[in-house]
């Protein structure tokens, strides 16, 4: 497994697999990889010849007063995990060559990324689009590979593919959880034992919404109110509780008529913690 530092040598190492006729797929992530990072390496080498982790911690998309210093880097552990998981290359980039100070150019998608995480993190979508955008030109992926953990991350992205008819496919992967429902997340390190538990409620409230509106429920506010209730129960604080279309993430109608996305944020101690599901009707 190779370890690359500068955009050249990632750019050559992938025109040069590519010229053999080999699909490359790449796995961006901010690096502390846990299962859930390891289902998407699963899924990329499903889909591509070689497998690229990017492994940057992208200072654009964090926020003032936001946890960017205290983000857990652990590159060796990360080395090792990619290495067992059958990685090609980890692209670890120099932060100053992925985004120099003077940076001036930035991707600003204008609708799916208004809503949700971007209401109280207004930069934080600009942020992931540049970078994201970035290490596409940097990896030259024909497939790349994102959780739907972050769902509106993947809508966002999606849209930046379509619109600048970037050559890449996008493939969106299930979310990963603990055995007792929590999904896995970089930052429940971040969680103490009680404030762990208690985040077991983001699950449990997004599960009994779900079966409501499997027994019928249509009403988003309603679904909304179960998981709401759920979190603030156990003593967590609700960030948001949102049920939108799906595909434009638009506030869902009521009766719910088509896909819609049951998104959570929520804070428990120093976490901030991000969640959902999908309703089918
Ligand atoms: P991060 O390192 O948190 O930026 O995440 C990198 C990628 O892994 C993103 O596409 C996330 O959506 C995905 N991811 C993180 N946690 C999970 C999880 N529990 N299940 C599935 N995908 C995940």
């Amino acid at each position: 497994m190779d370890i690359i530092t500068t955009i050249a040598e990632m750019q050559r190492q992938s025109r040069d697999w590519q010229r053999r006729g080999l699909r490359v797929g790449l796995v961006p992530t901010m690096g502390c990889l846990h299962a859930g990072h390891l289902s998407l390496v699963d899924i990329c080498r499903g889909a591509a010849d070689r497998t690229v982790v990017s492994i940057f911690v992208n200072p654009t998309q964090f926020g003032p007063g936001e946890d960017l210093d205290a983000y857990p880097r652990t590159f060796d552990a990360d080395r090792m995990a990619c290495a067992a998981a059958g990685v090609d290359a980890i692209f670890f980039p120099d932060p100053a060559e992925m985004v120099p100070a003077d940076n001036s150019t930035w991707v600003v998608e204008e609708s799916l990324s208004r809503p949700l995480c971007g209401r109280d993190r207004p930069t934080h979508f600009r942020g992931v689009a540049t970078v994201v955008l970035k290490l596409f030109l940097a990896a030259l992926p024909d497939v790349a590979v994102f959780g739907r953990k972050d769902a509106q991350q993947v809508a966002v992205i999606r849209r930046m593919v379509r619109d600048l008819n970037v050559p890449v496919t996008i493939r969106a992967a299930p979310i990963v959880r603990e055995p007792d429902g929590l999904a896995m997340s970089s930052r429940n390190r971040y969680l103490d034992p009680e404030p762990r538990q208690a985040a077991t409620s983001i699950y449990r409230g997004l599960t009994s919404a779900s079966a409501r509106f499997g027994a019928g429920l249509r009403d988003p506010a309603a679904l909304e109110r179960t998981v709401r209730e759920a979190i603030e129960a156990a003593g967590g604080h609700v960030d948001y509780v949102d049920c939108r279309n799906a595909d434009d993430l638009q506030p869902a109608a009521n009766p719910i008529d088509r896909p819609a996305l049951l998104a959570v944020a929520a804070r428990f101690g120093p976490a901030r913690l991000i969640d959902n599901t999908t309703l089918s009707p």
